[in-house]
């Protein structure tokens, strides 16, 4: 059987493993989570309003302690770590605050005499497959409007964060939602497989990559079950030759940076006006190599290690084969020598579609430049792509802003702005991105039963 494990990115050394569970104590589990379910779908809203405000006041209490086991477990820096922890705190509190709001019938306006009503209802328990990229946020924004609504949680996380998932179920238990509601699953892939198509479960959500999205995306078809896929990203950052470069060479740096650049709405591709593209270039060098791989345990550290050396071998993999191909190395441009999973602020340019890094996600702290001549071009070029998650504009026009807005295949566009995450902003994409939303009443809704109540 294999072993979820906890390998400090820095040393490499592992400091916990723990055992996947065997398949009886998965039916157990599965077991255990249906019964609850008959239970917690009956309580009052209220009582769920208080659990979710509580696990949202035990976040805010024990962000320190919280924060350390994503810098241990993935590599984060600590003051990222505090602002995942704080954003986490801010979704379970959105849906303590909406739920009744999210939950209240909908009158239908209908023809004929009567009354039609749509109600909002759980379907069961559900199946949530998360990564090691913001441990406690992506399943936060999975459990928390799940939790709300009355349906139950069997969550299966990456094996490299396993105290991370612990933690979780930990919170949420002294925060008082009975036992069984949320339960952590140490599972294989195939175990997830079952569990997906075991007829007490409704259904599953997934973030993390294609390769996962479409295996678990299979097995849900064939079996019939709802299932949400936030799978990766390779989001443009388009600045066109009015937009202030000063300001979007600086969010350039964040957006590509932030998280060790292993975010799936991070920037990747940065396509630039002509007429600004020396400036702007100049510019995001310089604030780029600005941000040197540090402790991550150290508060100022910016840019720590990524989560795993392979992490490490994958983005490396992409650069150099697009060097090798003629790519211009603009910054950085080979892994750093030594121990920790760690990789330099790295710039190219001249990546031409045969490369791999032209259509690949760079998970990590990797960005590419094209030069393009018309706003025409940028639109093209930034839907050249099989991903279409977010993407970013910079312009001071207004109205060439949201023509860029209408044209681009994204779940999500920012003008004059990265993409950040809000609670009470709904978060998905289109494309190779995957299928559905997460977060305000969108994500809310994604595993409801919306239930057509008819009277005479
Ligand atoms: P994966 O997609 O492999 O892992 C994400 C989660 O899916 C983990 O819990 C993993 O479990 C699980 N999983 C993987 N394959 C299956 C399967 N066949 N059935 C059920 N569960 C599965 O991500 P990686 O860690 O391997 O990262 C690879 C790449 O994925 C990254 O470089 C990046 O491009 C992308 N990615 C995107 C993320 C995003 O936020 N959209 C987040 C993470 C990665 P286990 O740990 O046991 O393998």
């Amino acid at each position: 059987m294999g072993v979820y494990t906890t390998i400090d990115p820095v040393t490499g050394e592992e400091t916990a493993q723990y055992p996947e569970i065997s398949d009886a104590e998965l039916d157990v589990l599965i077991g255990r989570s249906t019964a609850a379910y008959r239970s917690w779908r009956t309580t009052s809203l209220e009582q769920r309003r208080v659990v979710l405000t509580r696990a949202a006041e035990i976040h805010r209490e024990q962000a320190d302690e919280l924060a350390k086991l994503l810098t241990l477990e993935m590599g984060k820096p600590i003051a990222q770590a505090k602002g995942e922890v704080a954003l986490v705190a801010s979704i379970y509190q959105y849906y303590a605050d909406h739920v009744e709001e999210f939950t209240a019938d909908e009158p239908l306006d209908i023809t004929g005499s009567g009354t039609a009503v749509v109600r909002t209802e759980p379907i069961g328990p559900l199946v949530g497959v998360m990564p090691w990229n913001y441990p406690y946020y992506q399943v936060a924004r999975f459990a928390a409007p799940n939790v709300a609504l009355g349906n139950t949680i069997i969550l299966k996380h990456a094996r490299n964060c396993p105290q991370s998932a612990l933690a979780i179920e930990r919170v949420l238990a002294e925060a008082g939602l009975p036992a069984g509601v949320y339960l952590n699953a140490f599972i294989s892939s195939a175990q997830v497989a079952n569990t997906v198509a075991d007829p007490r479960v409704q259904g599953v959500s997934l973030t993390g990559s294609e390769k996962a999205g479409s295996a678990v995306g299979e097995i849900a078809g064939r079996h019939m079950k709802k299932c949400v896929l936030e799978l990766g990203g390779s989001d443009p950052f388009i600045v066109l030759d009015d937009a202030d470069v000063d300001a979007a060479a600086a969010a350039a740096v964040v957006g590509r940076l932030g998280n060790g650049g292993q975010t799936c709405t991070a920037s990747k591709r940065f396509l630039v006006d002509e007429r600004v593209y020396d400036e702007f270039v100049r510019k995001f060098i310089d604030g780029m190599a600005g941000w040197q791989p540090g402790d991550p345990t150290h508060p100022d550290t910016k840019l720590g290690p990524l989560a795993s050396n392979s992490g490490v071998e994958e983005l490396d993999d992409i650069v150099q084969e697009a060097i090798s191909r003629g790519a211009e190395v603009l910054l950085g441009g080979s892994r750093a020598d030594g121990t920790g999973a760690y990789y330099p602020p790295t710039v190219l340019a001249g990546v031409t579609r045969e490369m791999r890094a032209f259509s690949e996600e760079l998970f990590g702290p990797a960005a590419v430049v094209y030069r393009v001549g018309s706003v025409d071009e940028a639109i093209d070029l930034a839907n050249d792509s099989p991903f279409g998650l977010a993407a970013s504009v910079f312009t001071s026009d207004p109205e060439k802003g949201d023509r860029v807005a209408a044209e681009l295949e994204t779940g999500m566009v920012w003008i004059n702005s990265t993409s950040k995450s809000s609670p009470d902003l709904p978060f998905g994409g289109v494309k190779g991105s995957g299928i559905g939303r997460e977060l305000a009443r969108f994500g809310f809704n994604e595993f409801a039963n919306k239930k057509l109540v008819r009277k005479p």
